[in-house]
């Protein structure tokens, strides 16, 4: 296999991986090896409260500063403020970005590489099987895909994981969108660029468990929706005219009612439903605007996505 000359910066974000950080170093090195590429695996410790900063200098120690670079957060900014650290700091002419758990398995590396070379801006990784996955869970993530898809100015695959290598231009394409509440998935492909498919089998974690709970991915869906559609806000003005319309086909039924057959109405039960109805339409659209309007504070603030607190990159 002939590669050319390539620098690759492997970015991995870790939040409590202490087990997983050596692994993953180890799994990485075997599969670089022969390729005509160096590399750097650049780990972002999110906050971690367990032994993975110790885990990654101990890695640095015995491996230097160019080959384990590390930037330790001042406290957990989540896994996507970890990715826009990573892809900011790194300086070769590739970059990937993996999980620390080995559920992106390395050795898709080579492969990744030669759609690069063949002249992709980058080659993402997508999931096709999720064994043992909660079922609910696999509903909700492809019922997620289908509506952000519909609604949304971006196209995403389901099972689109982050595993994904890229060029040095998409990449600082990416940086280039400063948006505090980041969606990746999204924003790779709303810049555009060429982008090749490549398939992998799902498989469980090295070591350690999941990060993410059902309500943090409940959050994390309903965060890209707000973030790349706004088609829930319009549902708003749709919504309101339905009701209205419903009140005036609702009423010309009663006066008709009361004219033609002369039924007497006790409104009683009516009221309370009308109430009920509209009071709830009222408040979840209030909830939908509360949404976007927490988005535009956030945004506002201009705060940077993340504090470092200890760095080895100059
Ligand atoms: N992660 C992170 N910050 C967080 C949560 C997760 O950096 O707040 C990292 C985590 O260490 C792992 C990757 O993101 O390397 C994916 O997380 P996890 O494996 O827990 O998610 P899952 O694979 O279960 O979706
Ligand atoms: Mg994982």
């Amino acid at each position: 296999m002939t590669h050319k000359k390539h620098h690759l910066d492997i970015i991995t974000p870790c939040f409590n991986e202490q087990e997983c950080v050596p692994l993953f170093f180890a799994e990485i090195s075997r599969c670089m090896q022969g390729l005509d590429c160096s590399y750097s695996v650049l780990f972002i410790d999110d906050g971690s409260q367990d032994g993975t900063l110790a885990a990654i200098k101990s890695l640095v120690e015995k491996y230097g500063n160019e080959s384990v670079k590390y930037i330790s957060f001042a406290r957990n900014f989540g896994k996507e403020a970890a990715i826009y650290a990573g892809l900011e700091a790194s300086d070769g002419d590739l970059v990937v970005l993996m999980d620390c758990d080995l559920q992106h398995p390395p050795a898709l590396l080579p492969a990744m590489l030669d759609e690069i070379d063949a002249g992709y801006d980058s080659c993402a990784a997508y999931r096709v099987e999720r064994k043992g996955e909660p079922w609910l869970r696999k509903i909700l993530s492809n019922a997620f895909f289908s509506v952000l898809n519909h609604i949304s100015e971006v196209d995403m695959r389901p099972g689109v994981t982050d595993f994904r290598m890229m060029t040095r231009n998409m990449k600082d394409a990416v940086v280039s969108l400063r948006e505090y509440e980041r969606f990746s998935k999204g924003l790779f492909d709303w810049i555009g660029y060429k982008t090749k498919w490549i398939e992998y089998e799902d498989v469980q974690r090295a070591a350690g468990k999941t990060k993410w709970s059902f309500i943090a991915l409940l959050k994390y869906a309903a965060g890209g929706l707000v973030a790349f559609s706004t088609t829930p806000l319009r549902l708003a003005s749709v919504l309101g005219a339905l009701v209205v319309l419903a009140a005036v086909v609702y009423s010309a039924f009663i006066i008709l009612q009361v004219l033609v057959y002369g039924t007497d109405y006790s409104g009683f039960s009516t009221i309370i439903i009308l109430i009920m109805f509209i009071g709830g339409v009222i408040i979840s659209l209030l909830g939908i605007i509360g949404e976007y309007l927490a988005r535009v504070y956030s945004e506002i603030k201009r705060r940077p996505i993340y504090i470092t607190r200890e760095t080895n990159i100059k």
